[in-house]
């Protein structure tokens, strides 16, 4: 056993002891800071401990002397992606490949705390200061939930505000409402996000966006959760009866109720109107509803292909009505190789209408936003955590450019990305 005097005089001589202080001065790239403005086109972004210290043009910036300098000529540093929809599900490894293609921060939106103890061991083990992890512990669902395994269910309202304050308490950082949740019930978890200052996100698709967004849901996960507001109710109503009764009745239905919608219709009017009062963030998911026509087609099955093209429309009249429209990968889909989802997802928001700025932006600052954590995260700022990822085209002209990354930094460390890659 260590004696009193050892640990006192060790404690003493690390108080001594300056702390490295760890620079890194990242020069002539071309810099897309995540704010949506205009690259700066030859620029120095110095970097010191953990945090971005300087940015902007290399002529106006001074490098400290003892510094790392890496010479970044025709490459691009944007703020590391945030993906605020991967499923951890049994796979931790993909957590740490998708670092490696640059995602340095997520949000699992359903899961209980238990599965991310394997990859916080790997992280540590790797003694990596990274990815950021951002949970929600599980679903609150209401009775027959549709992921039994990734909820907790609620019968009244009383009983959802107490699984609501027990996820917050075991360290949530935001709450997910499930489609079979009563309206009430709904409502009560909202009001304990609120009380604690955190964001409520929800998959609706039963539940109307519409009265939700008005009782003050701050987010909406999968762009299938409007369906059923941009049709008239007969229509609405026949859904829900369809998927109340069996929860997999959605996975044709939903594409057969856009394939439908009337993106000009009095019920999109409506609907539009609330996220321009409300202006919630809306994750759309694109990426796992992907559909193409050459998908072969059972006979009397909907035209998904084309309830996707739809599913893309309403996601950038979405956006332009006032929601803020984030990235979320999905973590396996159908259009992309392993660790490449939230890639397809900023591909699928540019042939939705997003330019490939905008889409840039909606990977970084505004999903820092609906992190609630705009002060630190998602900006190539000042005071900033030092999350980057240099990729060797320039996405913000060509967002397929996001497949050349090269070089991914989180909280001023440079990432094996070899290693992750190989996960
Ligand atoms: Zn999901």
């Amino acid at each position: 056993m260590l004696s009193t005097a050892v640990v006192a005089n060790f404690l003493s001589i690390a108080a001594v002891q300056p702390a490295p202080t760890h620079r890194v001065v990242l020069d002539h790239a071309r810099i897309v800071d995540g704010s949506g403005a205009a690259a700066i086109e030859d620029g120095r972004i110095v970097i010191e401990r953990d945090r971005i210290a300087r940015v902007g043009r290399f002529g106006e910036i001074n490098a400290p002397a003892d510094a790392e300098t890496v010479d970044l000529a025709g490459r691009t540093v944007i703020p590391g992606l945030i993906d605020l929809h991967f499923h951890i599900e049994n796979d931790p490894k993909l957590a740490l490949r998708q670092l490696s293609h640059g995602v340095t921060a997520f949000r699992d939106p359903g899961q209980w705390d238990e599965k991310f103890v394997e990859l916080r061991r790997m992280i540590a083990a790797d003694h990596m200061p990274g990815p950021r992890i951002f949970t929600t512990g599980p679903h609150i669902d209401g009775e027959n939930p549709a992921y039994p395994a990734d909820s907790v269910v609620a019968r009244d309202a009383e009983e959802a505000r107490r699984h609501a304050e027990a996820l917050v308490q075991r360290g949530a950082s935001a709450l997910k409402i499930y489609f079979r949740l009563p309206f009430a019930s709904a409502k009560a978890v909202i009001g304990v996000c609120e009380a604690h200052r955190i964001p409520c996100t929800a998959h609706l698709e039963l539940l109307d966006a519409r009265e939700l967004i008005a009782a003050g849901l701050h987010g909406i996960e999968h762009v299938t959760s409007f369906g059923i507001s941009l049709v008239p109710p007969i229509e609405a109503e026949a859904y829900r009866q369809a998927v109340l009764k069996n929860n997999d009745a959605r996975r044709d239905g939903r594409y057969a109720l856009f394939s439908r919608a009337n993106l000009d219709g009095p019920e999109a009017q409506v609907l539009y109107a609330i996220l321009r009062e409300r202006k919630p963030f809306l994750d759309p998911t694109l990426a796992v509803f992907e559909r193409h026509s050459d998908i072969k087609k059972s006979n009397g099955a909907p035209d998904l292909a084309a309830g996707f093209v739809k599913m893309k429309q309403f996601t950038r009249r979405a956006a332009l009505a006032g929601a803020r429209v984030v990235v979320g990968g999905h973590s396996v889909v159908p259009f992309a190789e392993r660790g490449q989802a939230p890639w397809r997802e900023l591909e699928l928001l540019v042939e939705s209408g997003f330019s490939p700025m905008e889409a840039i932006s909606a990977a970084t600052s505004t999903a820092a936003a609906f992190l609630y954590r705009s002060d630190q995260l998602g900006s190539l700022r000042a005071g900033f955590n030092a999350d980057l990822v240099v990729v060797r085209g320039q996405p913000d002209r060509d967002v397929t450019a996001i497949r050349t990354v090269e070089r991914v930094m989180v909280a001023g460390q440079w990432i094996d990305t070899a290693k992750y890659r190989a996960y």
